[in-house]
C-alpha cells in the first residue's frame, strides 16, 4: 500500500507547482493583464465576430495538461474579444461593471490563503475584516451599531435575503401568503419579483404603485393602496423603494415611504444596489434622508464602488429575524459554538463555505482611500448631466428627466416614420459601431436609449466621443 501511495503522491504533487513554475505562470498572467489594461483605450466596448466565443470548446477538459500560454490566447480570443467589455471606458449600457486593479490582487491573496471566512472560529481576522466593511456601510447609510449584514455575491441575493427575513419577521405562513401585499413601482428591479418567487411568495399580491413625472413611486397612491388593502382584509407586508432605479436612476421618496411603512407596520426595504454608494458624494446626502428608517438595504459594491463582479451587500437593521432564518448549529460544528465574539457570515446568510469577498473590497478602499471614490462618483454624476445637456443642443433630440444619479435617457424625433422604430435602428447602429456600448429601455410604450455612466474609467473624452458617434449615426440614418 505504501508503494501505491508513493506512486500516487508523485503524480498528485503536480497540483503544488514549484517556485520556477509559479514564476513562469505569474509572468504570463501579469503580461496578459498588463496587455489587457494597456490596450483598453483602443478596444471596443462591444464586439461580435463569426465564432462568438465558440473557440473555447477546443479547450474542453481532458486527462492532459495544457500550457498556460495557449490558455491565455484562448482567453483573449474567445472570451475577451466578444460581447460587452465591462472593463472598457466606453461601456455605458445597463448598469456597467468595474474591475478595480487592487481587487484582482485581493482575490489573488484570498485564493492563496483561502481563509474560511464563513465562520468566526475558523478565521477570526477574516470575519472581523468583513464585519468592519459592513460596519462602514452601516455607518454610511446611517444605521445603528447593532445593525447586521453580510457581503453577498450581488444585489439579487441581497434582495432575496431581505425578502426572506421580512417574510419571517411578518410571520407569513402558507395560509396567509395569498393575503400578503408587496408594494413596488414598475421601475423596481426584477430581482425583487424573482426573490419573491424563490421565497415561496409568488401567491402574494404585487401592488404596482403609479409613478410621478420623475418616474418615482407616488406617495399619495401608495398610502391610498395600503388603506384600501387593509379595508379589504389583506395584509400589507413589504414596501420596496428604489434608491436609484436601474432604468433611469430615479430615487423614490425614501423618507415619506419610510414614514408610511412605519405607520402601517410594513417591512421597508431600500434597494440601493445602483445608487447606494452615491452617498459618498456629500451634496447628494439630502436624497438619502430616511434611508436609516429602512428595515433592510441592498448595496452593490460591484456597481458603484467599481469592484469586479461578484460583490453585493445586504444590511439589516435588526438581527433577530435574520438569525431566525439563517442561524444553524450543525452537530459537526459544535466546536465553533463558544468561540464566536461576533456574528459569523454563515449565521446571517444562506452561504456556509464562501469566497472571502472582503479582501477584494478592503484592498482598494485602503490603497486609494475614500477621496478618489468620492471624486469618481461625482464625476460620473456630472458626466451624465453634461451628456443630458449637450444632447439637447443637437437638433431633433428629446431627453428623459434630468439625471438624479448617473443615468440619462434620450431619443431622436425623426420626421420620417415611427419614432420607436427609428430609435431601435439608432441603438443598433451605435452597438454595431461598438466604440461605445449603450442599451435601451421602454417606458410607458416609449423607446428610450440609456446612457449609464458607472465605469471608473469613463471620463469626459468618452462622453464627447459618444456625442460624435450619435451625430454620425443620425446623419447616416437620416440620408
Ligand atoms: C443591479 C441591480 C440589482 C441586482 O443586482 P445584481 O448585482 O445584478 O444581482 C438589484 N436592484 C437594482 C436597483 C439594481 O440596479
Amino acid at each position: 500500500m505504501r508503494d501505491k501511495i508513493k506512486a500516487l503522491e508523485k503524480v498528485s504533487k503536480q497540483l503544488d507547482p514549484n517556485t520556477e513554475i509559479r514564476a513562469d505562470w505569474n509572468r504570463d498572467v501579469l503580461n496578459y493583464a498588463d496587455n489587457f489594461i494597456e490596450q483598453l483605450d483602443s478596444t471596443k466596448a462591444y464586439s461580435v465576430n463569426e465564432s462568438n466565443g465558440k473557440g473555447i470548446y477546443d479547450q474542453d477538459i481532458t486527462e492532459h495538461a495544457t500550457d498556460l500560454k495557449t490558455l491565455l490566447k484562448h482567453t483573449s480570443k474567445d472570451i475577451d474579444a466578444v460581447g460587452i467589455n465591462p472593463a472598457a471606458a466606453g461601456h455605458m449600457g445597463y448598469i456597467p461593471g468595474g474591475g478595480l486593479y487592487p481587487s484582482a490582487l485581493g482575490d489573488y491573496i484570498a485564493a492563496i490563503h483561502n481563509r474560511y471566512a464563513g465562520v468566526f472560529y475558523a478565521a477570526p481576522g477574516a470575519v472581523r475584516l468583513e464585519d468592519m466593511l459592513i460596519r462602514w456601510m452601516c455607518k454610511l447609510m446611517g444605521y445603528p451599531n447593532q445593525a447586521v449584514g453580510h457581503l453577498t455575491s450581488g444585489g439579487s441575493i441581497a434582495n432575496l435575503v431581505a425578502i426572506v427575513t421580512a417574510r419571517e419577521s411578518q410571520g407569513l405562513k402558507a395560509n396567509n401568503i395569498p393575503k400578503a401585499v408587496i408594494y413596488l413601482s414598475e421601475q423596481a428591479h426584477h430581482s425583487i419579483q424573482k426573490a419573491l418567487r424563490i421565497a415561496g411568495l409568488s401567491e402574494a399580491q404585487l401592488r404596482y404603485i403609479p409613478l410621478d413625472e420623475g418616474l418615482r413611486l407616488s406617495i399619495s397612491h401608495l398610502e391610498r393602496a395600503i388603506i384600501d388593502d387593509k379595508a379589504n382584509g389583506l395584509k400589507p407586508f413589504f414596501i420596496n423603494a428604489s434608491l436609484g432605479t436601474t432604468n433611469t436612476g430615479a430615487i423614490d421618496p425614501i423618507e415619506n415611504i419610510g414614514e408610511i411603512a412605519k405607520k402601517h407596520h410594513i417591512w421597508f426595504h431600500v434597494d440601493a444596489a445602483y445608487g447606494g454608494f452615491f452617498r459618498l458624494v456629500e451634496k447628494l446626502a439630502p436624497k438619502f434622508k430616511g434611508v436609516s428608517q429602512a428595515d433592510s438595504i441592498t448595496l452593490d459594491p460591484h456597481k458603484t464602488l467599481f469592484l469586479p463582479f461578484g460583490t453585493g451587500a445586504v444590511l439589516l437593521k435588526e438581527k433577530t429575524h435574520v438569525l431566525k432564518v439563517f442561524y444553524y448549529l450543525a452537530d459537526y460544528m459544535q466546536d465553533t459554538a463558544d468561540a464566536n465574539e461576533i456574528l459569523s457570515p454563515a449565521d446571517i446568510s444562506p452561504e456556509l463555505t464562501k469566497h472571502f469577498r472582503g479582501m477584494r473590497l478592503w484592498l482598494p478602499l485602503k490603497l486609494f482611500g475614500l477621496k478618489p471614490f468620492r471624486a469618481a462618483l461625482e464625476e460620473k454624476l456630472l458626466l451624465a448631466r453634461y451628456f443630458h445637456k449637450e444632447i439637447q443642443k443637437i437638433a431633433g433630440f428629446e431627453v428623459g428627466p434630468e439625471p438624479e444619479l448617473s443615468v440619462a435617457m434620450f431619443r431622436y424625433r425623426t420626421q420620417k416614420g415611427d419614432l420607436n422604430e427609428f430609435n431601435t435602428k439608432l441603438i443598433k447602429a451605435i452597438q454595431h459601431d461598438g466604440r461605445i456600448f449603450l442599451s435601451s429601455t421602454t417606458i410607458n410604450g416609449v423607446f428610450w436609449i440609456r446612457v449609464a455612466v458607472v465605469i471608473f474609467r469613463t471620463h469626459l473624452k468618452q462622453i464627447d466621443l459618444l456625442l460624435e458617434i450619435i451625430k454620425e449615426k443620425i446623419n447616416e440614418l437620416e440620408t
